[in-house]
Formats: structure tokens, C-alpha cells, sequence
């Protein structure tokens, strides 16, 4: 019997909680010694009333396997060890005197060598450098099996001297050991941290490495959203903490940057080229996330439903870069257009909503679609409740309080929209011919055409050019089958009308070649004119204005 069940029986005879089980008690340390720097894990758990208890260790996560090979040394404290075996490496086990408290220590080491790169980077690979390091819990945490549901507490072992520490956990009160699991864990004699009080609520930046930004900027944007979010929808604030650490390649021309929600913050890793709005506009859709798929379930979590949590996430974390400052409604105008360009050139742009959600994890198309749609559901639904006399934020405002028990939030909004809705918006999203009013008092959907992007050349897997397109940009700027490609020198984000540029080498010769990125398809595209959303009317609607509480 497990120490869970034991206590599941016990509060169900007796309505006092009994304190027979404690919490699986998770300490990190820094260590270093002569075989360099690592990590020095231990988990105290109480053991299986049988007298040994199998514990799972990392295994695969975010596309990576063998997570365990980070592990060694295995000891064990109140019991005898079955190390893992070569058979079975992903698990090991404890014998015990029977619910014996027991304590597993192991030594977390670098999952890959050097520092991180982003041609390679395994985000769920332990990062362990002289200077810092950063751990995903789901790569170093060893588990008793089946205790995910489990209390657990988090602590820091002995800091090295010098040494700042931070997680997303320090702060919370009630974990489970699957809490843990999803927690970022950053430290080292680099690792810069920063507070916000607000209200009484942490809001944290723990950044490595260099930036085109002061830390402070970060931080004071990042303050800027979650006020406007938490404003938005009259919610109170909460911790969260930021973790940003670097990656290389940025000397290459490589740029690449993402992040990982976790249980109480956000982590992001980026090479240095990657302009901080990038990192602000995502920072606006991850904390966002605290509502769309979070206080707001989806019955599933499947891709299903990822047009309400991922598209009406967009729909809303866009609206609050504006009302923090961090984009002027022309910018949020040009993101809409952005949105209405890449839906109608997107290969998925024919796909049902069972389609999108059958590819999304393997077609890059459709997963960016079920975004997409979702934010043009957003858009349309938002038209017909404002033409009620109501709008989608002040649906939404009202969600959290209207939820049923065990309701689905899109049950709910399905609900509050009226009969046939939501379902009707679902189904002139996904024809794409939108009302013309639809940004109504932003101006008008106009014709538009653009290009797709296309660099017009294709490398071999050794950075020289294979192909080029004949007569295309690329081949009247001089680029040619079997010249080096040396670095990117421009990075335009997949716009055609931006230049491309980077540096080839035909022999001993090196030089930079430049063109538009214009490839032959064109796409005609409704789009949002120039100038309606320099009027006050379109800002206050865009940054929800007009609904604030009475005061
Ligand atoms: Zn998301």
C-alpha cells in the first residue's frame, strides 16, 4: 500500500488530517569537486508499507530521451539501494523496513559538453557550467513511482559561497512532487536577481549572460504586463518568477529563442541576437497562461482545444502589450496583419479543426493554424458581443466566477456567448472570409497582397549552397551552387519585404550579398489599413477601456 492511500483511508474515517505521511522532501545543491561542477540531489520520501518502493528516474521529455545518463552515484539513507540495472536504467529501487522514511541522493552532472549551443540545445538536459547552471526538474528528479499527486516540499541545500539560487518554487506553499517536477531551478556566481514587490507578490528576474537590455528594463516590462493582465481581468496578482539564460550562435548568425512555462514562472533560454520585444510579446502569451488552460481549463489539454487556450491567449496577451505600453495600437495593428498574412499563406489554411488537431504535433503549419484560428474566433466572437452591447473581456472577466464545477472553460464561454456562438464563429473562422468591420472602431479589412518568403536557396548539410533558384533575388545578388554560406547578417523573421543578408565564400573569397527574400507565390490576404488605430476609440477598445470596475 502506498503512503498516499494510507492517508486517503485515514481522512476518510476520521475528519481530523492525520500528519502518518510527510511530504517527499526535495533539496538541491551546488557542489563542486575534483570531477568539476555538479549538482547534488536528495529525495526523502516515506516507503511502500511492502518494504520497497521503485523509484522512477528522468526519462524523456521535450524530445529528449535517456535523461537518466545525466544521474549517478545513487546512495541511499534508512534502506538498502537496487541501483538501476543496464536492463532497466530507468528505474531503481529501496528496501526498507516497511513505511521507513528513506532518503536517495545522486549526483546530477552537465548533459552536454560545453556551453549551451543553439544547434543543439536540449532544454530538458541539465546545464551545469563553472559559473551557473539551470535545471529543468523534469530532467534530474527521481520519483516514487506513482506519487505525482504526493505533497512535496522544495529546498536549497548549502549554497557555495558567492553563489545566488533561484526557482519558481521557493515561494509556494502547497507542492506536489509533479509541482516539482515542472520547476526551473537556476544558480551560480553569474546569475543575476532581481524583485518586484507588487502588492505583496514576488515578481522575479534571474537572468544569465549578456543582453541588448539592462536586466532592469526586463523586469520593469514584464511588471508592465502582468499589472495590465491581472488589470484586464481584475485578478490580483501572484508570484512568478523569469529565468533567461544564453545560449551560443549568435556569432554564426544562428538566432533562436524559446521558453517553457513552469509551475510558478517562465523559463527562457535565446541566443544574444533576439530583440527583447520578441522575449516581451511571449513573456505577455506565457503569463497570460495563468487563465487560458490554467484557472481556465480545457476538458482534454489536448490540441483539440488549443484554439481556446492558445488562440484566445494570443487574442488577449496582445491586447496587453498595448495597454502596457509595449506596443502603440499601430504596432497591434500589425501584428493582426501579420496573423491575417500567415492564415491565408499557410499551407494548413484548408485543413477542418480535426485536421489541425490530428497534425498538430508533426506539421509546424498546423500547430502555428490551431493559434491562428483560434485568434480569428477570438476576433469574431468579440464582433458579435460588441454588437450586443458586451465584448469578449468582459465575457472573459466574468469566467472564473460563472465556471461550474468540472465545467470546461470553452463549455462555459459556449455557455455565457449564447446558444450557437462560439460554434458559429468556430465555423467562419475556419472559412476565413472575414466581415469587414470585424476591428470596428480600428478601420476597415481591406485587399492586401504580399509575397511569401522564400531566401530562394537551399544549403547542403555542410553550410554550402545546394540549389538556387534560377533567376530568382537570390541568384541575380550572385549566389551560386557550391559557395560557402558563412553567417546570416541580417535577421528579417521570415518577411519577404525585409532584406536577407549573410556572408558566402566562393574560394578565398568572402563578401555579404544582399536581397528581398520575395518568392514567386503571391498571397491576397485581407488586411487591416493604415491609420483607424491612431483614433482613441480603437486604442480604448483594443486596451479594454471602458470596463473598468465602478469605483
Ligand atoms: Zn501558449
Amino acid at each position: 500500500m502506498k503512503c498516499g492511500t494510507v492517508l486517503a483511508t485515514l481522512a476518510a474515517f476520521w475528519a481530523a488530517t492525520s500528519a502518518h505521511c510527510e511530504p517527499i522532501d526535495y533539496t538541491v545543491s551546488p557542489v563542486s569537486d575534483a570531477q568539476g561542477p555538479a549538482i547534488r540531489i536528495a529525495v526523502g520520501f516515506d516507503g511502500d508499507q511492502d518494504g520497497e518502493t521503485r523509484v522512477d528516474l528522468p526519462s524523456r521529455w521535450a524530445g529528449s530521451d535517456a535523461l537518466w545518463r545525466s544521474l549517478s552515484d545513487f546512495r541511499g539513507r534508512g534502506g538498502e539501494l537496487v541501483p538501476p540495472s543496464t536492463e532497466d536504467p530507468e528505474h531503481l529501487a529501496v528496501r526498507h523496513a516497511p513505511g521507513a522514511r528513506v532518503t536517495l541522493t545522486y549526483r546530477v552532472d552537465d548533459g552536454q559538453a560545453g556551453a549551451p549551443d543553439a544547434r543543439d540545445y536540449e532544454k530538458a538536459r541539465p546545464v551545469i557550467e563553472g559559473e551557473w547552471f539551470q535545471l529543468h526538474g523534469e530532467g534530474v528528479f527521481a520519483m516514487p513511482s506513482g506519487r505525482g499527486d504526493a505533497p512535496a516540499r522544495f529546498a536549497w541545500g548549502a549554497v557555495p559561497e558567492g553563489w545566488t539560487l533561484a526557482s519558481d518554487l521557493e515561494l509556494a506553499a502547497m507542492l506536489t512532487a509533479d509541482d516539482v517536477a515542472h520547476g526551473i531551478f537556476v544558480g551560480g556566481t553569474a546569475l543575476r536577481l532581481h524583485e518586484a514587490d507588487r502588492g505583496g507578490h514576488r515578481l522575479r528576474l534571474a537572468a544569465v549572460g549578456t543582453w541588448d537590455f539592462a536586466d532592469e528594463a526586463l523586469l520593469d516590462w514584464l511588471e508592465g504586463l502582468v499589472a495590465s493582465e491581472n488589470a484586464m481581468l481584475v485578478q490580483t496578482p501572484r508570484d512568478f518568477l523569469v529565468t533567461l539564460v544564453p545560449l551560443t550562435g549568435a556569432e554564426r548568425g544562428a538566432v533562436s529563442f524559446g521558453g517553457t512555462g513552469r509551475t510558478s514562472g517562465f523559463a527562457l533560454s535565446s541566443t544574444a541576437n533576439v530583440p527583447a520585444a520578441r522575449f516581451t510579446r511571449l513573456l505577455a502569451h506565457e503569463y497570460a497562461h495563468r487563465w487560458f488552460g490554467g484557472a481556465w481549463p480545457t476538458h482534454d489539454d489536448t490540441a483539440a482545444d488549443y484554439w481556446f487556450s492558445e488562440g484566445f491567449d494570443d487574442w488577449f496577451s496582445a491586447r496587453a502589450m498595448v495597454r502596457a505600453g509595449l506596443w502603440t495600437p499601430a504596432q497591434w495593428r500589425a501584428a493582426v496583419n501579420e496573423v491575417l498574412f500567415r492564415y491565408a499563406a499557410s499551407s494548413a489554411r484548408d485543413l477542418s479543426d480535426a485536421e489541425l488537431t490530428d497534425k498538430f504535433w508533426t506539421d509546424p503549419d498546423a500547430m502555428q493554424m490551431q493559434y491562428d484560428r483560434g485568434q480569428v474566433v477570438a476576433w469574431l466572437l468579440d464582433r458579435d458581443l460588441r454588437g450586443r452591447g458586451s465584448s469578449l473581456l468582459a465575457l472573459l472577466r466574468g469566467l472564473s466566477g460563472e465556471l461550474r464545477p468540472d465545467e470546461s472553460a470553452i463549455a462555459a464561454l459556449s455557455r455565457l456567448a449564447g446558444p450557437g456562438r462560439v460554434e458559429a464563429a468556430r465555423v467562419q473562422a475556419a472559412r476565413a472570409i472575414l466581415p469587414a468591420d470585424l476591428f470596428a472602431p480600428c478601420g476597415r479589412l481591406a485587399r492586401a497582397e504580399r509575397p511569401v518568403y522564400d531566401r530562394g536557396f537551399t544549403l547542403d548539410g555542410e553550410d554550402r549552397v545546394a540549389t538556387v533558384r534560377r533567376d530568382g533575388p537570390a541568384w541575380r545578388a550572385g549566389v551560386r551552387p557550391g559557395m560557402g554560406y558563412v553567417r546570416r547578417t541580417v535577421i528579417n523573421w521570415g518577411d519577404a519585404r525585409q532584406p536577407f543578408a549573410a556572408v558566402f565564400s566562393d574560394g578565398a573569397d568572402e563578401r555579404e550579398l544582399r536581397w528581398l527574400p520575395a518568392g514567386e507565390r503571391i498571397i491576397r490576404y485581407q488586411a487591416l489599413g493604415d491609420g483607424a488605430d491612431e483614433r482613441a476609440e480603437c486604442a480604448a477598445m483594443v486596451r479594454g477601456d471602458g470596463l473598468e470596475p465602478a469605483p
